[in-house]
C-alpha cells in the first residue's frame, strides 16, 4: 500500500514538471511554399514532425498550389477549363473578329428577345 503510493506520487511529479511548463518544447520549421505567381507563404511545421509537412500548399493570395521548390513551382491542374478556352480564343482572334462576334451575338439575343416578347 506505502508501496503503490509512492509510485503514484513519483508519477505525479514527474507530470508537473512536464514540458507543457515551458510552453513549446518542440521546435519549429519554417516552410516557404512558392506559387506559380511568385507569391511566398511562409507556415510552422514541428521539426519532429517532417513527414506531415505537405509538398503543396494552396496560395492564400491567388488560391494557385505553392511548391517548397521556388524555381519550380507547381502547374495548377485546378484551373478551370472555361477560362483557358476563353484565353485561347481572345489569343485566336483578333479584335475586329471579336466585335464581329459580340455584334452577332447581340443581334442574336435580341431577335430572341423580340421573338418571345411578340
Ligand atoms: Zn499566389
Amino acid at each position: 500500500m506505502a508501496r503503490g503510493n509512492a509510485v503514484k506520487g513519483t508519477r505525479l511529479g514527474y507530470v508537473s514538471l512536464g514540458e507543457t511548463e515551458h510552453g513549446e518544447p518542440t521546435p519549429k520549421v519554417s516552410v516557404t511554399y512558392w506559387c506559380q505567381n511568385g507569391h511566398g507563404v511562409a507556415r510552422n511545421f514541428a521539426s519532429d514532425a517532417q513527414e506531415d509537412v505537405p509538398s503543396e500548399w494552396d496560395c492564400p493570395h491567388c488560391g494557385f498550389p505553392a511548391g517548397r521548390d521556388r524555381e519550380n513551382p507547381p502547374v495548377p491542374s485546378r484551373v478551370e477549363p472555361f477560362k483557358t478556352h476563353i484565353a485561347y480564343v481572345k489569343e485566336r482572334r483578333s479584335e475586329s473578329q471579336g466585335q464581329e462576334l459580340l455584334d452577332e451575338a447581340l443581334r442574336n439575343l435580341r431577335a430572341r428577345r423580340g421573338q418571345q416578347e411578340s
